[in-house]
This record gives structure tokens, sequence and C-alpha cells, in this order.
């Protein structure tokens, strides 16, 4: 292979600071380390041209602490923003992002501490996706996303895009990195559309669309294990203080997942599909690694767990048949109460918590459940022949318990109604 994509690896053993309480000194730490990488895979002025407009796309899924680890870490924002400020003869930098389901974007950017770190470096724009206007588009030669979608303006009409991913393990897609940012893009009712088991395409059908010419993996504080939100301490890793930097988004998420102790072509998905179709490289051997060492730096990151069996003593689950999709969204639903002893006291009212998710011709309910306990849950379109056992949460996927487990003392009425909304109404442009 004559040109190998570029992948810079930079790491620092002390970064002053934490995300949610630094000082300059951890911003101009940052900021030499991103000058170092971005100069070595050739400069930004090979990327960026005098009156670009620039659109940075970030991640702040939901609105939590800096320090927690699920959003992009202030630091790396601020030096980021300053780089491209200090660097480029840019028209405009506009910082991007659309939260997960539900959730407000400027709460989530603000509560993460990424809001206040952009606009002290003098970023122009800040835009919240969910209000942006879209513009229709079909993907050529999609696998997944044949229909129209709708993608935002800001984003569209962009002269270069730059994407800031948080490295993190992913309950559904195994790695959230650079190429599972784009799904942001979209908007709620179609994301959720296509979250169940082949998320991975949509992943690969929204880089046939949008190539970010710069790509950066952030893993100051990286998450393992339930990501892309645990609600588990042990999840966090505090001070990894790497990130990875190219313009193939691909070949970084290559270099990222192997940091992680993942063998990128054999268990990430998106990245296998994206090299098979000529995407980008995410063979190891056809990358040009500069920086630090993949094997003074690799660790292995737990992974993310998606089964529902065994959760809990008091939680019986039926999941014959099921797919990702609704399972990820009743672990999300049911994982904050696991994780917090406080929360768990809740548990000690109820007798059992049944769960049914998915198509289950195969298993024999027992009779004790029937009728029901008062807690059972009938979870995803696929699951209705079991409807009447229980409160019934339709969808595919359905959002199941996301937002919904302080439902100890609610009536069933009052527990659909909660659910109803929380359901994405439809897009309409
Ligand atoms: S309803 Fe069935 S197919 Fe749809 S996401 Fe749920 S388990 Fe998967």
């Amino acid at each position: 292979m004559v040109n190998k994509p570029k992948v810079f690896i930079s790491h620092k053993d002390q970064i002053p600071g934490t995300p949610g309480n630094y000082g300059e000194d951890a911003v101009s730490a940052v900021y030499d380390m991103l000058a170092k990488s971005i100069e070595s895979i050739g400069g930004i002025k090979s990327i960026i041209k005098p009156g670009d407009k620039v659109v940075l796309k970030l991640n702040a899924c939901w609105p939590k602490l800096p320090d927690s680890g699920v959003a992009s870490d202030p630091r790396m924002v601020a030096a980021l923003v300053r780089y491209l400020k200090k660097n480029t003869e840019a028209k405009s930098v506009t910082i991007v992002e659309r939260a997960s389901i539900g959730a407000d974007t400027f709460a989530a950017m603000k509560m993460a501490g990424i809001y206040e770190a952009a606009v002290r470096e003098g970023v122009d724009e800040v835009i919240p996706l969910e209000r942006d206007l879209r513009v229709k588009v079909r993907i050529p030669g999609a696998d997944l996303l044949t229909q129209e979608v709708h993608m935002p303006k800001s984003v569209f009409q962009a002269d270069k895009v730059i994407y800031l991913a948080k490295m993190k393990t992913h309950k559904v897609a195994t790695v959230t990195l650079s190429l599972k940012l784009a799904q942001g893009l979209l908007p709620w009712s179609e994301i959720f559309k296509y979250h169940k088991r082949d998320i991975e395409l949509k992943i690969v059908d929204l880089l046939r669309l949008v190539k970010p010419d710069l790509a950066i993996v952030e893993g100051l504080w990286p998450m393992q294990g339930q990501g892309p939100g645990s609600p588990y301490k042990e999840d966090l890793i505090k001070d990894f203080n790497t990130f990875v930097t190219g313009t193939d988004p691909v070949a970084v998420d290559a270099v990222s997942s192997s940091l992680m102790g993942f063998d990128p072509m054999f268990e990430i998905a998106a990245i296998r599909k994206a090299t098979q179709d000529g995407l980008g490289e995410g063979r190891l051997e056809n990358i040009e690694v500069m920086g630090a060492k993949i094997d003074d730096l690799k660790r292995h990151f737990r992974r993310g767990y998606i089964s529902l069996i065994g959760m809990h003593p008091k939680i019986r689950t039926y999941v014959s048949g099921s797919c990702k999709g609704c399972c990820h969204f009743t672990r999300t639903g049911i994982e904050p109460w696991l994780a917090d002893e406080d929360k768990m006291k809740d548990f000690d009212q109820v007798d059992e918590i049944t769960v049914i998710v998915g198509n289950n011709k195969d298993v024999d309910i027992r009779s004790e459940h029937n009728p029901p306990y008062k807690y059972t849950f009938v979870i995803g379109d696929c699951a209705a022949e079991h409807k009447d056992r229980g409160i019934f949460l339709p969808g595919c996927p359905s959002l199941s318990l996301h937002g919904l487990m302080p439902f100890i003392g609610m009536t069933d009425e009052e527990i659909i109604k909660k659910y109803q909304s929380n359901i994405p109404g439809e897009f309409t442009p």
C-alpha cells in the first residue's frame, strides 16, 4: 500500500486538573499535544483553508457533570477551539451536537462544562441540532438508510467537518468513537427507527454521506463497560490522558479501539464493514501509526454487557428472540438503580419485577405469572402476544424502562402515560 493513512497517538502521563476542575495549565498542555499531533499528520493548513466554515461535532449525550466521563472533556474542547481560532483563517467555527433521545442538548453541553469552555475560547456559534434546519437527502449505496434522511443544515452546508468523539465502549455498537459520532446528526425519530441489531450498518451509511476532514477520539477520561452513559463509578477510567488524531476516521477508530484492547477488524463491525466498502482503512498494518506506541498504552476496557439475564434476584426476565434494541433500552432504564444503593432500597417494596422482551414463543411462562405480578413489563412490538400479562410498552425498539424506573408506587395508567411521553414523535421537516 503506497499511501497509508497517518494516525497520531498523543499521550501524557499527567494532565493537570480534572474535566470539571482545571486551569490554564491543563488547556495549554492539551493544546501542545494537539498541535504536535495535527502537525504530524500533515498540518492544519492542508485541512482548513482561509474562509472555510468549520463545524465541530462533539459529544454531549446527557446532562451529566464533566467528571462523569460521559461527554467531551472541556479541557480538550477548549484546546481544540483555541487551536482552530489561532492557527486557521476559518470564517467561522461552530459547535454542533444532538443529545440522546429526549435530552436537552444545551443543558447537556452546559452541565458538562463544554459550552463555557468553547465560548471562553471564542467559538462563533453553538447549535443544538434538534433546533437546526434540516436538508432532505438520499445516501448513495446505502445498505440500511435507503429512505431519505434529514441532515442538519449546519453540517451539510459546512466547508469542513471535524469530529471530536469521546472514547467509550457501547452496549450495542461495542465502541462509540468517531464513526458512531455521526448518528447524532440524525433526528431522534430516524435514529430510533434504526437502533436495533444492525446499528453498524447505520453508522457506515452515515459515513458514506459525511466523511469528516479531521477526526479526533479523546480518551483523557474515557469510559469502559456499560457505555455510552454507564452509571457505574468503576466504568470511568481516570487519567488515561490519551487521544488519537487523523484524517481517516476508520483508521482513527481502528487505532483507538486497539488502545482499548479490541481487535478492530474482528470485533468492531463498523470498522470491518467500512474497510470492506472502501470508506477508510481499518487494518492496523496498513496505517502509519505515529506518536505513542499502542502496546505501551493498550489496556483491556471492560466490554459492555447487553444481556438482561441475572441482573438482580428480584428481576425475572424472558428474553428469547429479542434483539439488542429493546435489551439496550431496558438495561439503560434499570442500571441507574442497580448502580445506586439508595435507589435500590425501592426494590425492598416489591416482590418481583418481570420483564418479557422480544418474541417468546418458545418460553413457557410459568403459571404463577398468570395473572401477573403487579410489575410485569411486556417490552417491544415483537412481545405483543404477551401484552395481556402486564404493562405493554410497544415500539421497535421499545424505549422500555428507559427513564421509567421510579415506577414503584405508580399505577399502571401512570406508568403508561409516563412511557408515552418518552417516545420521540415522528420527525416533521
Ligand atoms: S421489538 Fe423486537 S425487533 Fe424490535 S427492537 Fe425490540 S426486540 Fe428488536
